[in-house]
């Protein structure tokens, strides 16, 4: 047995409360617990509660039993923000290479159809991670994992999708598997084979390899708890999205969905008709589709960061989704393309800059309700009794501060099952 006490934080931002996503006003609800601390035990969240109080039961603990005293380690978190490490809902973690070079293009002004003309684009990411091995992978990507930690975030759901060969699709989902293994970072697979169509097919002919060939491997093997599809123009289109869903469904995997991206195309209604965990984007939904959202309860997750980082200004309706009573998740969509970002505080920020939510109501978005979102509410994403023991301390003394502070790196420790990394 060993144990962990980590007191005098200035707000202990706990999120602690109903058993399930929050919606409405309680997304502004953080229970915040002032020179608070944590008992931590076997990496678990024994008690939260004032700091004196924390202390008390350290005492009459250690009276009660001395080997157990001998076993306890105190930090004193000299009045900083202490949170339950960030749980970022939608990442692309694997891949090879970066767009440096559509990056610069975007910056000269050029558009996307030019860039992916001149050789760039998400096709440019696939061909290198279909050449790179499995080893590669994983060290390009364990590198960003470390990203991750540095920000604050513990715990992020990846998806596949820079393969879209049978073998390549299998070889990123079994290094995310490997990176879950190997690292501190808990990470939730998710299934992405109908991400863009390859060039040497066509999207019919992809749906039908994804559902015949892709798909039933992938959950025979286990290396996915979710399914992903791409509903755009030009990508998959509702019928095809529909069926990739449908045949992942069948196969018990839950259901995620990147729609309403560039247009209003029928995405949200298409995920609430599926009852998907997540609708993700929605930069282009209208009040139909939150409505449709809303009757089958999907959450919504929006990714501020691959609009700013694409230079658009089309931000999803974040508020109109909180007045219709949507559990909203923040995350960050890191991907090489559209949103170069491990950064939760930056999300933070942008939410509440351009999706104008409070500070209060991103931290639930990126916390509580994005462990809800991948199906481990009842785990992480709030300071809770009997919760995994994942926590992120910050060097500021009011948790307003993480939003506030752009481009700075505040975080002064991160804890993962009560051990610092
Ligand atoms: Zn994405």
């Amino acid at each position: 047995m060993s144990s962990l006490a980590l007191l005098h934080a200035s707000q202990l931002v706990t999120l602690a409360g109903p058993a399930r996503p929050r919606v409405g006003k309680e997304l502004s609800e953080l229970a915040i617990i002032r020179d608070a601390g944590i008992l931590i035990r076997d990496g678990k969240i024994e008690r939260v509660g004032p700091s004196d109080e924390i202390e008390r039961i350290l005492n009459a603990n250690c009276i009660q039993d001395l080997e157990a005293a001998r076993n306890v380690k105190t930090v004193d978190l000299g009045g900083r923000v202490a949170l339950p490490g960030f749980v970022d809902a939608h990442t692309h973690l694997v891949f090879a290479g970066n767009r440096l070079d559509d990056f610069e293009r975007r910056a000269r002004g050029e558009t996307y159809q030019q860039i992916a003309e001149a050789g760039g684009g998400i096709w440019s990411t696939v061909e290198k991670t279909r050449a790179a091995t499995e080893d590669e992978l994983f060290n390009q990507a364990k590198k960003r994992v470390d990203w991750f930690l540095k920000c604050g975030t513990t715990t992020i759901e990846a998806k596949s999708g820079y393969g879209l060969t049978l073998e390549d699709e299998l070889k990123i989902l079994r290094v995310i598997r490997r990176l879950n293994d190997e690292t501190k970072l808990e990470i939730v697979p998710t299934f992405l084979g109908a991400h863009a169509v390859p060039r040497e097919t066509s999207a019919a002919k992809h749906v039908d390899l994804v559902i015949n060939e892709m798909l039933p491997l992938v959950a025979k093997q286990k290396l996915a708890e979710f399914c992903d599809v791409f509903c755009e123009r030009g990508y998959f289109d509702l019928e095809q999205s529909r069926k990739v869903l449908t045949a992942a469904k069948m196969l018990r995997l839950k259901l995620r969905g990147h729609v309403d991206q560039l247009s209003n195309s029928g995405g949200a209604k298409l995920m609430a008709e599926l009852k998907a965990a997540t609708a993700d984007h929605l930069e282009k939904t209208d009040e139909q589709g939150i409505a449709a959202l809303k009757s089958a309860n999907v959450q919504p997750v929006l990714l501020p960061g691959s609009v700013y980082a694409l230079g658009s200004t089309s931000y999803p309706h974040a508020r109109a989704m909180i007045d219709a009573g949507l559990a909203v998740v923040l995350a960050t969509d890191f991907n090489p393309g559209s949103s170069p970002t491990a950064s939760m505080p930056m999300a933070l920020s942008l939410a509440c800059t351009q999706l104008k939510m409070s500070p209060a109501e991103a931290i639930t978005a990126a916390t509580i309700n994005a462990a809800h979102s991948l199906n481990r509410g009842d785990k992480i994403g709030s300071l809770e009794p009997g919760k995994t023991a994942n926590v992120a301390v910050f060097d500021c003394e009011d948790y307003r501060e993480l939003a506030y502070w752009f481009g700075i790196s505040q975080v002064q420790g991160v804890y993962v099952h009560g051990q610092q990394i």
